[in-house]
This record gives structure tokens, C-alpha cells and sequence, in this order.
């Protein structure tokens, strides 16, 4: 068995039990890394990969694209861009649906208590967390952000 055919199976295996997260630029900003790492932590996530960086707004605008028709897609993709935040790869059962409800809603207004945007976010737009909808994306975005090289 080669080792670029284990690589790719590392990617692939288990799915449904990865997802993907980014701490959005306002948390970063905030000084917010460390106390959300800490409630993923602490929610049974263990991180598969991780990693601080900026990226573009073309890379946004790319990440975004199923968004590309909303009204607030330039104003999401300049934010996302506006500096650094931390991407990584998240496992635990059910790990999608699990992320979710401890992100909380969108809208940080109708976020449950207890939730990272109910704590973190300020706004609809600046809502300190990102978290996969779907086994699919999370792989897709997982994809985006890191080579298999990267996930352990
Ligand atoms: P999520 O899955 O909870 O992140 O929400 P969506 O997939 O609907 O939207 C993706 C991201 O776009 C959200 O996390 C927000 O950062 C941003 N967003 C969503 N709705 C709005 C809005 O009405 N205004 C602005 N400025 N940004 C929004």
C-alpha cells in the first residue's frame, strides 16, 4: 500500500465525524482564539489540523462562492479577508450537527446562551465562527485550507 493511497484514505476516512471550522477575523481581533479553542475543547473536539493566516479576497471570494448571489457576499468576502483568523479541521461523532449547535445561530441575537456566537459574535456578519453545514462541505472546505500532509 502506498503511502500518497494512505494520505488520500486519511482524508476520506471517517467523514462524517470531521468538520470545519474558521475563527473569523472580529474574534481573532478581539483576542478571542484562546477562549473558543477552549469551549471546542471542551465540546469533545479534537483538532485533525490547524492553522493562522490571511487570505485574500479572491481566496473568500472562492471559499464563499455557493454565497456568490446573496446581498452581503462583497461585504462577507471583505471581512473574511479584512485579517487573520485560524482554520482548522475538527473530529467527534456526529461532528458537523454537533459544531453547529455550539456555534449557535447565525444571528448571534437568536444564538442560545452557552454558544461561541452568543459569547463572541457581534453581529450577523462578524459572527466570530465559521462551521461546515454538511459532511460534504466540511470535506470540500477541509480541502481547501489542507493538504493531507497537514491532518493528523
Ligand atoms: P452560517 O452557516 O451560520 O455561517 O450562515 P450562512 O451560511 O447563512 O452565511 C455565511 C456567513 O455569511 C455567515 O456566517 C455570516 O458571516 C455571513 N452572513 C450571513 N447573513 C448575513 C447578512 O445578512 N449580512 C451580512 N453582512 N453577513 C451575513
Amino acid at each position: 500500500m502506498s503511502f500518497v493511497y494512505l494520505c488520500t484514505q486519511n482524508t476520506q476516512y471517517n467523514m462524517s465525524n470531521r468538520t470545519f471550522t474558521m475563527i473569523k477575523p472580529d474574534a481573532v481581533k478581539a483576542g478571542n482564539i484562546g477562549n473558543i479553542l477552549q469551549m471546542i475543547n471542551a465540546g469533545g473536539f479534537r483538532i485533525v489540523a490547524m492553522k493562522y493566516l490571511k487570505i485574500s479576497t479572491e481566496q473568500a471570494e472562492k471559499f464563499y462562492e455557493v454565497h456568490a448571489a446573496r446581498p452581503f457576499f462583497g461585504e462577507l468576502t471583505q471581512f473574511m479577508s479584512s485579517g487573520p483568523i485560524v482554520a482548522a479541521i475538527l473530529e467527534k461523532d456526529n461532528a458537523v450537527a454537533d459544531f453547529r449547535k455550539l456555534i449557535g445561530a447565525t444571528n448571534p441575537a437568536q444564538a442560545e446562551e452557552g454558544t461561541i456566537r452568543k459569547r463572541y459574535a457581534a453581529s450577523i456578519g462578524e459572527n466570530a465562527v465559521h462551521g461546515s453545514d454538511s459532511d460534504e462541505n466540511a470535506q470540500i472546505e477541509g480541502a481547501f485550507f489542507f493538504s493531507g500532509l497537514e491532518q493528523f
